[in-house]
């Protein structure tokens, strides 16, 4: 089936369904808006295999996401969506770019989670946008803001115990939505080592992408360490 996209980190496919896609998670890795590159042996399927265990236990908790099943050990069947032009970071401890816009050392905890909306602009390089900004674009009605931020904090009240009771801290992650052919709003993407930061609880040991973003070596051990404890 024919190629539709392909991105920094996936593929998507046509499927005989009009109404769904396939992705393939691809092993090659990019930061700073694509200026490093690298491949990750095994990263897709790790990837593919995290995403469908938190999107399963999401939609266990209520939450729609667009996944439907894991067809292989690198691609998964989920339905197609329109895609929302905003991502949804979630943050509950200080790190990356809070910590580079506020000052506030990585590692500081807060008392409720921050929600911040990007713009999806690979030319803009996914500028951070504040509620007016979002309107002065028409990249989401006021209403929707509201229910992706409410959506956005459900989906963490889901993850931060699930990652918790693996002795991992959910210190910020990604989210995108989009609509599916009946209009339902949908989680979508993936949610893996790739868009969050997860740090081993007891040593404070990065376990996610930011291993390759800051050359902190040892990226594959901990992809593998992530699937194993989100596996358990
Ligand atoms: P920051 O804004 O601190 O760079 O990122 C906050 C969180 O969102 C991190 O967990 C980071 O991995 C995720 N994130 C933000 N933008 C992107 C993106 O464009 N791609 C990926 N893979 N993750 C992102």
């Amino acid at each position: 089936m024919s190629l539709i996209y392909e991105g920094k980190a996936k593929r998507v496919y046509e499927t005989d369904n009009p109404d769904q896609v396939r992705v393939e998670f691809k092993d090659s890795a990019t930061a700073f808006n694509g200026q490093k590159k690298a491949e990750i042996p095994g990263k897709g399927i790790v990837n593919a295999a995290v995403t469908t265990r938190l999107y399963g236990w999401l939609q266990d908790h209520g939450i729609a996401t667009h996944f439907i099943e894991q067809l292989d050990d690198r691609n998964l069947l989920v339905d197609k969506l329109t895609m929302v032009q905003l991502e949804v970071v979630v943050r509950n401890w200080v790190a990356g770019s809070l910590h580079q816009r506020t000052g506030i050392p990585e590692g500081t905890t807060m008392d409720e989670p921050i929600i911040e909306f990007y713009y999806k602009n690979d030319d803009l390089g996914d500028p951070l946008l504040n509620e007016d900004h979002i309107r002065l674009l028409g990249a989401a009605s006021p209403d929707l803001v509201a229910r992706l931020r409410q959506e956005a904090l459900r989906i963490n009240q889901v993850l931060k115990p699930f990652f918790l009771q693996r002795g991992i801290v959910l210190v910020d992650f990604k989210l995108e939505f989009g609509w599916d052919a009946m209009g339902e709003l949908k989680l979508g993407d993936e949610i893996s080592p790739d868009t969050c930061r997860l740090w081993d609880q007891s040593s404070g040991e990065r376990l996610d992408k930011d291993r390759f973003r800051r050359d902190l070596g040892r990226v594959e051990e901990a992809y593998q360490e992530i699937l194993k404890r989100v596996m358990s």
